[in-house]
């Protein structure tokens, strides 16, 4: 009798043990991934566009120059030339390939791209469905916004080449990835994103979304689109 009782009382005690050592984990890995203090959905820097998140025609940022070409929303011109100088500084040059398109620019490239496939004999609605399988429609493309940047490298710009995936492999795709998020930037296309951004790996372009927001993204391996659903309104 004496002896099932220590078992039963050791065996309490066994089960309290790992309970508290349970919840203090939990607490712990909590407190790990609280989100941002007053991150909000409808933050201007968070602002999410894609195929079902369209923004309207005459959506237009403050913009200003960098890199001596392309346009960038204003406020976050700092924040740009501070990634550009810590890439610079670890023997990476970026440069800006192409930042804020407007709504115009996204319906020319579209027009460009129908012209080319009906010039192959296509009728205009299959020229236009080609289209629309690797062109974002008007009003979808998130360079609209002014919070996203292509970089190319110095070499690939000289050439007057477009972005390609080989970016990923130069010593500025490779820091970018590791690092832009120390600056507010996040790798807006990651490979296995898609389910969640609906476009494929994009190894060139980044997205502004500020230093507290990239750090949680990047930490937790989240999407924007993934990141801002867990946000209040
Ligand atoms: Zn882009």
């Amino acid at each position: 009798m004496r002896l099932k009782k220590i078992i039963r009382i050791v065996a309490v005690g066994i089960v309290l043990l790992t309970l508290a050592s349970c919840s203090a984990t939990k607490k712990t890995s909590q407190k790990d991934s609280q989100l941002p203090k007053n991150a909000r959905q409808s933050d201007w820097n968070l602002k999410v566009v894609n195929v079902k998140h369209t923004i309207s025609a005459s959506f237009k940022p403050t913009l200003s120059t960098v890199d001596n070409s392309q346009q960038v929303d204003s406020r976050v011109v700092t924040s740009y030339n501070e990634l550009r100088a810590g890439a610079a500084k670890a023997g990476a040059t970026l440069v800006g390939g192409s930042g804020y398109r407007s709504y115009e620019h996204q319906e020319s490239v579209i027009a460009r791209n129908v012209a080319e496939y009906e010039a192959k004999g296509m009728s205009a609605t299959a020229a236009k469905k080609e289209t629309l399988k690797t062109v974002n429609p008007a009003g979808s493309s998130e360079h609209q916004s002014g919070l996203a940047m292509d970089f190319v490298t110095p070499s690939e710009n000289a050439a007057g080449s477009d972005v390609t995936q080989a970016f990923a492999k130069t010593n500025q795709g490779k820091w970018l990835k590791q690092n832009s998020w120390k600056y507010g930037w996040i790798l807006r296309y990651p490979k296995n994103g898609k389910s969640s951004t609906y476009i494929d790996y994009e190894s060139w372009h980044f997205r502004y979304v500020g230093k507290a927001n990239a750090k949680y993204m990047h930490q937790h391996n989240l999407t924007l689109e993934q990141y801002v659903a867990k946000l209040p309104k």
